[in-house]
């Protein structure tokens, strides 16, 4: 990484953000705007449209206006590539550029942040342009005096609504197939986490995107998120973030159009580790990264350790002692490995949760405060609780922390049943040398992706989505084309 230019990057004014409608870069409709805050310092980094219902609508119409036209969805696909091809490798072109604007924004780390946010992003656009003329409709096994012909049309105006973790990553698994598809698509990105999708919008226009086709309002979640919802002209709704937004956009669906809603709600992962793992010191490196990178905010967090009551306290001595030497701070430092909390609002409810689990009477073997006070950034230790009890809020609830509640357990019936007893199904992961072992415990775990010897870092060919109340759909891989492509039939007698 270019140290020098991040040195240049890092202070440079950020101008005022404004939605992007019909290709237009406009200002809210009553002219409100919002402070965008650095969890660097907690000092202004700039300011954002303040979006209202108004601008969604407008927004919906540009995508609806754009749709009907034909102007991206009757494109022959190959030539959708071409545009989308392009798109990837502007973004990649300034790749250093937005990671920095957007760890300015949210937190993360830059090591992470560029390989997860910019470049991941463009991997994903490529990923999907290149897929869709390889995507062929069927032809039923009908009698020979009929045809059945099965086509896969797109599906209309998507809403996409992200959350702040990995603004680009995740909106890219939404926007990748949706515009690869042929829809047009409404994008609310999450309040504090709006820049460097706008900034990646308005790359797509400068790659022959057209104008309509991708709109971006940024504001108040139960504003601007609530009126694409509620809208009668989204025909897709797509989510990342909380339950309790997941539950009212099931709600607005019902109450309007009844919108497809895919939701990916998180998750309370548990991460288990066998007496039997191959390499004990390995499984500790990867645990403390698979739940400490990126301050804990990732979906898929291994946020609950069960661990064999045997190695249960060599592990966490271990464990404990990995996760002092990570480096907590400044994200923008190559060599940190745990950046800031994204809001003061996360970190209060971050430490809530470590209070609740000391006054409960637990361990806090390492971390449980803040740190770093004085930079004016949201900054936490990472934090190891040992003793959590299975109806603790801390075994059941997302904190989306740094925070990692540890149980143990003795034998593999134990381990599924802590495993499986949250409502929560997106990951998991099994540490152990037996095969047999490995291959029950991805039976029996209910997750949609189950991890064996290893935390995170699966690519994007293989699907990644929630059972149980961490939601439904699929994004990444050539399945999550299914929320945005119909199935057809036309049947003719011949
Ligand atoms: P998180 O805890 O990750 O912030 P949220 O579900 O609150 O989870 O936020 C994820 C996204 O959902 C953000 O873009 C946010 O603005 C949006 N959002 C929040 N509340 C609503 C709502 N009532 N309707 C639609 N979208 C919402």
């Amino acid at each position: 990484m270019d140290q020098s230019r991040i040195a240049e990057l890092r202070d440079a004014p950020v101008p005022p953000a404004r939605h992007l409608i019909g290709g237009a870069a406009v200002a809210a409709s009553d002219g409100r705007e919002m402070e965008v805050c650095s969890p660097l310092n907690g000092a202004v980094l700039t300011t954002m449209a303040k979006g209202t219902r108004a601008d969604a609508d407008q927004a919906i119409a540009a995508a609806r206006r754009a749709f009907d036209s034909g102007v991206w969805a009757n494109l022959a696909p190959a030539a959708r590539k071409a545009v989308l091809l392009k798109w990837a490798a502007l973004i990649e072109e300034h790749a250093l550029e937005i990671a920095v604007l957007g760890v300015r924004e949210n937190g993360t780390e830059i090591g992470m942040a560029l390989k997860a946010e910019p470049l991941s992003a463009a991997g994903t656009i490529r990923y999907y342009a290149e897929s869709i003329d390889k995507l062929y409709g069927e032809i039923a096994p009908t009698a020979p005096g009929t045809l059945g012909l099965v086509h896969r049309e797109p599906a209309g105006v998507v809403g996409a609504i992200v959350p702040w973790n990995f603004p680009l990553m995740i909106g890219a698994w939404k926007l990748g197939p949706a515009l690869a598809a042929g829809c047009s698509v409404v994008l609310k990105p999450a309040e504090t986490a709006s820049l460097t999708l706008l900034r990646i919008a308005e790359l797509a226009l400068d790659a022959g995107v057209p104008p309509g086709v991708l709109n971006v309002v940024t504001g108040p979640g139960a504003e601007v998120g609530a009126a694409i919802a509620e809208s009668m002209d989204v025909d897709v709704l797509v989510f990342t973030g909380s339950g309790p937004t997941g539950r009212r956009l099931l709600e607005a669906s019902a109450r309007s159009n009844l919108k497809r809603v895919y939701l990916e709600l998180g998750g309370k992962s548990p991460n288990i580790v066998f007496a039997d793992a191959p390499d004990l010191d390995e499984a500790v490196k990867v645990t403390a990264n698979g739940i400490f990178r990126n301050a804990g905010q990732v979906c898929i967090a291994g946020s609950r350790l069960l661990v064999e009551r045997s190695i249960h306290d060599e592990f966490v001595e271990k464990l404990a002692a990995f996760t002092q030497t990570m480096k907590v701070g400044d994200p923008l430092d190559p060599d940190t490995t745990c950046g800031a909390v994204n809001s003061q609002a996360q970190l209060d409810r971050n430490l809530a949760f470590v209070e609740e689990a000391r006054a409960q009477g637990r361990t806090i073997v390492t971390g449980g405060g803040r740190i770093l006070q004085d930079t004016g950034g949201y900054y936490m230790a990472p934090t190891v609780i040992t003793g959590v009890q299975s109806d603790d809020r801390l075994a059941r609830e997302e904190v989306f922390g740094p925070v990692l509640a540890v149980q143990a357990f003795d034998t593999e019936d134990d381990a599924v049943n802590l495993a499986n007893g949250t409502d929560y199904g997106l990951a998991a992961a099994v540490w152990t040398a037996n095969l047999g072992r490995a291959h029950r415990m991805v039976r029996r775990i209910r997750a949609g992706l189950v991890h064996v010897n290893t935390y995170g870092g699966s690519d994007l060919s293989v699907p990644l989505g929630g059972v149980k109340q961490s939601g439904n759909g699929h994004d990444k891989s050539p399945h999550a084309f299914d929320k945005y492509l119909d199935l057809k039939t036309a049947w003719i007698k011949l």
